[in-house]
């Protein structure tokens, strides 16, 4: 009888506009006790995050794999290592941080001085997504926390294992007056959405991305919205071709199988050069997965039978399925999908139109490699774009050219490694941005501040104004 009790619906909590708003009730009220703005309390809370990634990273490892047969090397690499890299540097660099800039002032204040203070914004929200569900729900946080705010986490309900164990070790490691977690779907995210938050920070679609920037404008929200796109790859002739095709794999299907918001979502080459490209990149598909990619344990499987359904459509295209050059199986069952290039799809095709995030990639040739970018130029802004070349003209045209949330020459990915560029979109791919002291002036206002003293007061500032005042000028 306690089990029926236990699975009815009555005996469910509901989480509904009048739960989201005491819970941010609640941390407003830890916010305005000043207990989030320490140094203590930020370094203390960052100790604890990077404390339970140690303690814990087998059930961490575990969601991941239950969620997206994600590979433990991945795991630990994609997710993990990044996560405490970021954690560490917040730790190191926190003090420097939280200190006010000095800043030049104006012959017109004289006499004074001027400092920009780093405040926390209050009490935050941030809703992450599925395919790094532990990185991209964490790494936020880190900001948020270092920020000194209050800070409730959505993570995605398309990676449930993920999401409940977010839910259990936070509420083990963290203080939880300031720092919750809420787990759900759309309607839970919408009873948040109607709260008024001093900042919003959603990773995800841009279909979604939208509801976020509508809701948050009711209440002058700021938002930073970290979506996703179309990233390019555009590859040169002159190349190192095994290093390229090596490097275009790792960044594609080494990555989470190609669900990855800055993989590669299609490649640009010339019609001369696409034949050994292809070539050196089906020689070492086969090398690092075998002949039966489907099976390999090194690649994760797609994360949801919506998603397998929303990828095998595009291969199900009639212009498009005859032009599978490599790979192409699929499993339902297993939801995985094996490494598949597709050759000169038509440009008006689903598969050169939606973002793919996953494990295919379409290969289109061009007659001149700089019509790649125009080609890049007539989409909308990618999150990543992508030019493996030696030439320096080309380099110095593409990074002047083309617009996206970042540009990486001759490798995949490896810019959202280095925390001192920012990590955030352009146009579509989104806007604002994170990572190492970015993730810290994210969540802080800057706010201005003068001071002056009783001395040095210009009488020509005072009524009544007269011609000779206007002089001393
Ligand atoms: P998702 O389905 O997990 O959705 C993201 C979040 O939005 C979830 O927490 C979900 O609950 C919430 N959500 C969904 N529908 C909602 C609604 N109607 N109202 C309010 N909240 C809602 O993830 P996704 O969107 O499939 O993620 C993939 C996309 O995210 C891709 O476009 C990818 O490029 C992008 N992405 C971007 C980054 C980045 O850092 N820029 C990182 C990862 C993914």
């Amino acid at each position: 009888a306690s089990e029926d009790v236990k699975n009815s619906p009555a005996a469910t909590v509901v989480f509904d506009t009048v739960a989201a708003n005491s819970l941010v009730k609640e941390l407003r009220s830890t916010v305005i006790a000043g207990k989030t703005k320490s140094y203590e309390w930020r370094a203390s809370q960052l100790k604890s995050l990077l404390k339970m990634v140690e303690d814990r990273d087998k059930e961490i490892c575990d969601a991941l794999f239950s969620d997206l047969s994600k590979p433990e090397t991945e795991a630990f690499i994609h997710e993990m290592a990044l996560m405490k890299a970021s954690c560490k540097l917040a730790l190191k660099k926190l003090k420097d941080w939280m200190k006010p800039e000095k800043v030049k002032t104006t012959l017109g204040t004289f006499p004074s001085s001027a400092e920009i203070v780093p405040e926390p914004l209050g009490v935050v929200l941030i809703i992450s997504a599925w395919n790094y569900p532990f990185l991209l729900s964490v790494d936020p946080v880190i900001g948020a926390i270092a920020a000194g705010n209050a800070v409730v986490l959505k993570p995605s309900e398309i990676a449930p294992a993920m999401s409940s164990l977010l839910a259990k070790l936070f509420g083990e490691y963290l203080d939880n007056s300031a720092i919750k977690v809420v787990e759900g779907a759309v309607p839970e995210t919408s009873a948040l959405l109607e709260q008024k938050w001093d900042k919003i920070f959603y990773t995800g679609n841009g279909r979604v991305g939208r509801v976020i920037m509508a809701a948050a404008a009711k209440h002058l929200t700021p938002v930073v919205l970290e979506l996703g796109g179309k990233c390019p790859v555009l590859v040169d002739s002159d190349i190192d071709l095994t290093v390229t095709a090596k490097r275009i794999i790792s960044g594609k299907w080494g990555c989470n199988n190609g669900q990855t918001c800055v993989a590669p979502d299609y490649i640009i080459t010339t019609k001369n050069y696409a034949p050994v490209l292809i070539d050196s990149i089906k020689h070492h598909l086969v090398k690092f997965y075998g002949e039966d990619a489907l099976n390999s344990l090194d690649l994760s499987r797609v994360v949801s039978s919506n998603h397998f359904a929303r990828l095998t459509k595009l291969l199900d295209d009639d212009r498009v399925s005859g032009k599978i050059i490599h790979g192409g199986q699929t499993d339902k069952s297993s939801l995985k999908i094996a490494p598949t290039i597709v050759l000169d799809a038509p440009e008006d095709s689903l598969i050169m139109n939606e973002e793919i995030f996953g494990p295919l990639l379409p290969i289109i040739t061009v007659n001149k490699i700089e019509d790649g970018i125009n080609f890049i130029n007539s989409r909308p802004n990618p999150l990543a774009a992508y030019l493996f070349t030696n030439k320096q003209q080309l380099k110095e045209e593409f990074v002047s050219n083309v617009s996206a949330g970042g540009v990486l020459i001759n490798d995949i990915s490896l810019h959202l490694m280095v925390n001192t560029l920012p990590f955030g979109g352009v146009g579509d791919s989104g806007m604002g941005a994170y990572h190492g002291k970015f993730s810290f002036d994210a969540f802080s206002h800057k706010k201005a501040v003068l001071h002056r003293s009783f001395f040095g007061d210009a009488p020509a500032r005072y009524p009544p104004y007269t011609p000779g005042k206007l002089r001393l000028l």
